[in-house]
């Protein structure tokens, strides 16, 4: 794993104890300016996994960002 440049254990690169999609959408450190840019007002876990066409097409973007930081 480690010579894969993968981390060991599941924890985030924000220092959280796991790097849940939960955690990369709703509260991750690392990902805040990225959750800013796409998600300006507050949206629930529930929304961005099945809200409306254009919550799901935030979230796609959102994951194409964050894996840039990642
Ligand atoms: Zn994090």
């Amino acid at each position: 794993m480690k010579r894969l440049g993968l981390t060991e254990t599941a924890s985030c690169q924000c220092g959280a104890e796991e790097q849940t999609p939960f955690h990369i959408m709703q509260n991750c450190l690392n990902l805040e300016e990225a959750r800013q840019t796409y998600w300006p007002t507050e949206t629930s876990f529930k929304d961005k996994l099945w809200g409306s066409k254009e919550d799901l097409r935030r979230t796609v973007q959102f994951a194409a960002a964050s894996r840039l930081h990642v």
